[in-house]
This record gives C-alpha cells, sequence and structure tokens, in this order.
C-alpha cells in the first residue's frame, strides 16, 4: 500500500474537528485493517467520534510497540485557500490539504507500514478522534481501559519532519474566580471591589515560582495569564473576576501541588477551576531504545538526531496516563511548520521516509521478542 496515496485518500475525509465527524475515515481505515488481517476494534467517545485499535492476532511475546495517530484536523480558519483544502492536490514533490501535515501523513505512513509488515500481536496501532479539542479521544481509551497496556514503546506520529523529539511539556489550564461584593460606584466603600482582588493575584502570578530544577531537555515550566474579565459597568463594584492562567510544566511538578501554590497566591477566597490537565511526556535521550530510533532516524535521513522536545503537546499525554508510561518519541513526516496552516502541505519524501522508519522500527520490535 502506498503511503502518499492513502494520505491522499485520507486528506479527502473531511474530519474538521469540530465537529470531527471520524467515524467515516475510520471505518474506512477498520476495512483496511481487517483486510490485512488485523484485529480492530472500535471506541466512540460520543457519536460519530470513533477511535481504532488494531494489533495482530495470538499471543504476544512483550509488551507491544504502539504507534499512535490522530484523525481530525483542524478547521481551515479565516484565510482562503489557493488549493481544494480537501482534495489532497500534489503538485511537485508537495501534497496540499487540511491535514497533510497534521498529520495524515503520519498516519498513512503508520498504517501502510503496519500493513506492510502483517499483523504481529507484539505491535499495535491507536487511531484516535479528537486531538486537536484536548485528546478527548486518546482520553476515552485511557478511560476505559481498552488500551493495550503495558506498552512497550509509543511512536506519535505528529509533524516533526522525521526528527524525533523525546516529549514535550504538560499544560495547566486554570480558570481563578475572585468573588467581591456589589456595590453603587459611588460608594465603592460599600462594597468588596473583585477586581482589585484580581489585580492583586495577577501581581503575584506575575513572579510565580516553580518548585523543582528545570528539565535538561524540555527547559523550565512557564506561567502567563492570558485572560482577564470583570465587572458589569463602570458605575459598579465588581463582584466577580475571572482570570485564565496558562501553565506549561515539566516532569517532577505535580500539577495538583502548582494549583495550591497559585492558591497560596491569594489572600482572598477563591475558585480555581482546571479547563485542561495534560502531563508533561518526556523520555531519557539515553533509552536504549530511543538511541535505537536515533540510530534508525539517522540510516534512513542521514541527519543524528539530539535530544529535544516538541513545542506542542500530543495524545501521548494521555495514553501514559494508564499503566506503565513507555519510552515514547514523537516522529512524523509532516512539516511542523505547517501545521494549522492555510494551505498546508506536507514534502512527499518525508512520507516515504517515515514509512520506512516506522517499517524498521517495527521490524527490530517485533524481531527481538521473546
Ligand atoms: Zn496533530
Amino acid at each position: 500500500m502506498d503511503a502518499i496515496a492513502l494520505t491522499q485518500q485520507l486528506v479527502q475525509f473531511d474530519t474538521r474537528n469540530p465537529p470531527g465527524r471520524e467515524d467515516v475515515c475510520a471505518r474506512f481505515l477498520d476495512g483496511i485493517l481487517r483486510d490485512a488481517g488485523f484485529e480492530v476494534t472500535s471506541h466512540a467517545f460520543a457519536e460519530g467520534r470513533t477511535s481504532l485499535i488494531a494489533r495482530g492476532p495470538g499471543a504476544a511475546s512483550r509488551a507491544p510497540l504502539c504507534l499512535s495517530a490522530h484523525l481530525d484536523t483542524v478547521p481551515l480558519g479565516e484565510a482562503a485557500w489557493e488549493r481544494d483544502p480537501l482534495a489532497g492536490t500534489i503538485e511537485g514533490d508537495r501534497l496540499y490539504g487540511r491535514g497533510a501535515s497534521d498529520m495524515k501523513s503520519g498516519l498513512a505512513a503508520m498504517v501502510s507500514a503496519a500493513c506492510a509488515f502483517g499483523p504481529h500481536p507484539d505491535m499495535c496501532l491507536v487511531l484516535t478522534a479528537g486531538e486537536e479539542n484536548g485528546c478527548e479521544g486518546a482520553r476515552f481509551l485511557a478511560e476505559q481501559g481498552v488500551l493495550p497496556l503495558p506498552m512497550g514503546a509509543l511512536v506519535v506520529g505528529e509533524p516533526t519532519a522525521n526528527v524525533p523529539l523525546v516529549g514535550h511539556k504538560g499544560v495547566l489550564w486554570l480558570e481563578i474566580e475572585v468573588a467581591g461584593r456589589t456595590a453603587h460606584g459611588s460608594t465603592p466603600e460599600l462594597g468588596d471591589n473583585a477586581v482589585n482582588k484580581a489585580a492583586r493575584l495577577i501581581r503575584k502570578l506575575e513572579t510565580f515560582q516553580f518548585e523543582g530544577a528545570p528539565h535538561p531537555v524540555l527547559g523550565g515550566p512557564t506561567l502567563n495569564v492570558g485572560t482577564i474579565r470583570g465587572g458589569l459597568n463602570i458605575n459598579s463594584v465588581p463582584d466577580r473576576a475571572l482570570i485564565g492562567v496558562d501553565i506549561r510544566t515539566v516532569p517532577g511538578m505535580p500539577h495538583a501541588a502548582i494549583i495550591e501554590a497559585v492558591a497560596r497566591c491569594s489572600d482572598d477566597a477563591i475558585i480555581i477551576t482546571p479547563l485542561a490537565d495534560m502531563a508533561s511526556v518526556a523520555t531519557d535521550p539515553a533509552h536504549e531504545w530511543i538511541q535505537q530510533v536515533f540510530d534508525v532516524v539517522a540510516m534512513h535521513t542521514g541527519q543524528r538526531a539530539f535530544p529535544q522536545g516538541a513545542a506542542y503537546f500530543t495524545d501521548a499525554a494521555a495514553l501514559r496516563s494508564v499503566g506503565h508510561p513507555p519510552p515514547t518519541v514523537i516522529l512524523g513526516p509532516g512539516e511542523p511548520s505547517q501545521a494549522h496552516q492555510t494551505d498546508e502541505f506536507v514534502m512527499l519524501p518525508r512520507i516515504d521516509e517515515a514509512t520506512a522508519i516506522y517499517a524498521r522500527l517495527i521490524r527490530s520490535w517485533c524481531a527481538h521478542g521473546a
């Protein structure tokens, strides 16, 4: 099965999220994988929002290598496209379309490599719906207890231009509600100003100190106050203010402890609600399998990787949230600069390169079973 032709076919499925509608694309892949001899199970977290898990039949001799890709894409955006975003048009060495880089090319390369090798119980595919809206599909698979656990190793095919990345920061988005008491704006002494309280809290957050050391690969954590809303009209004392905080974390920083530390920044009663909470992902670059991935990539691309992380977060955080976290790389043929762009494209040679890399990783994993 040709991975480039498959990328083109996958781009032609409209899986823009919202609303997603991954089901039709999932059924198409289900057919391909079943025909190749895989056992496939479908798991929908909502109507039409189907994820797939495919694995070879028989008894495994070791924890499986999991290749994971998401089926959905982001919407088209406001700007007009020059190419049909759902056609998968090929011009020169580029294939255009929404999801070409993020990440239907990665999906196609994984399915193609897996089918070429053939079904094997030591290898599985985890193809998820709803990634772009907070990893809903992957979280559902973890919650349902249907993931093949423990995983031996995990490859997530997000766009990296075939550069292996050993992790990414975690995400903790907090909505902080500050309460006050309203009064007429001409008599502020009779009220309790929620905006003033929020402002005092923001001043403290500006110099927020994280506990723990920066990570050798991912760097240090960050905190940004992204939004503030408060007050109904200019002549009232505001009785409510909302602050939105975007925190990016590195390993060794439990999110619960960070929430407690944020709460301690305010002397006032505040309510903190996490809007997103995804752990960081990091594997020691010295890990034997990671070094093997670096070797395989160097063999196919001529470039020896150095330890680095991704700027974005991935399904890996959700897929690793249950069981013992497997060594993980983010590695896919898409161009990272093309993710979510107008006239998104993928370079055709990268698709073949990724297919060859995945195939070699599958071969050597399955060859080293007991
Ligand atoms: Zn993606």
